[in-house]
């Protein structure tokens, strides 16, 4: 995540091998060119516009957290859950906030807002410039699946602390990096993670990148 802040957005990973290593998750594309989901082993590629479509599995990742997902705990979503009150909620569910978390919310929505960046060209800008240009998409009563992940703070830099999640609707035709939502009705399930392992890509842009800035968190809230 560091690294994206500083602007390297090519990775080596290509989508194909990120799928060896589990079947739910999210990231971004090279040069960001669109928000990643993962849901069932099937990669989806939301770009600016707000559409979604299938991704090349030649296509490369410079950012993407995956896991097998296993829902651990299931819980009927209270209804007319805002954004706001799910971090609240899941703390209900679990034991401890010490571990990581993959979250899916499935459902019928009111309403959800999301963003999704564009795709730069080289020279890249630092992240924070980049973003400024994000298209956001605004979708009524729509059903579909957030999916996402509740990372611990001390996990800074390395992914996105707190909640970080995408949409994706049910017909997998739109979506995007998730600002907000509230969800009619709906499940969320929860996948307990107490294993890291962390692929750095062997770039000359990674190699040179400045992955511990004085202001890292705060451009990590401006950001995502
Ligand atoms: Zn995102």
């Amino acid at each position: 995540m560091s690294a994206l802040l500083d602007g390297v957005y090519d990775g080596e990973m290509t989508i194909g091998e990120l799928l060896g290593h589990g079947n739910f998750g999210l990231g971004t594309f090279d040069g960001l060119d669109g928000e990643m989901v993962i849901l069932d082993g099937v990669c989806w590629q939301l770009r600016s516009d707000g559409t979604a479509t299938r991704a090349d599995l030649d296509a490369r990742t410079p950012f993407a957290v995956v896991t097998n997902f296993v829902p651990h705990i299931t819980a009927k979503a209270p209804d007319n859950l805002a954004r706001k009150d799910v971090s609240a909620f899941i703390d209900s569910l679990i034991h401890s906030q010490n571990y990581m978390y993959a979250l899916r919310i499935t459902g019928d929505f009111a309403d959800v807002t999301t963003r999704t960046v564009v795709k730069q060209e080289k020279p890249y800008p630092k992240m924070v410039e980049a973003t400024q240009s994000d298209a956001v998409v605004h979708m009524d009563h729509v059903s579909g699946t957030i999916a996402g992940f509740r990372t611990p703070v001390y996990e800074q830099g390395i992914s996105v602390p707190g909640c970080h999640v995408h949409f994706i609707d049910a017909g997998c035709t739109h979506g995007g990096h998730v600002l907000d939502f509230s969800l009619l009705s709906g499940t969320i399930e929860l996948c307990v993670g107490t294993d890291l392992q962390l692929r750095l890509p062997l770039t000359d842009e990674f190699s040179r990148a400045e992955l511990a800035p004085d202001d890292l968190q705060q451009q990590i809230e401006t950001t995502e």
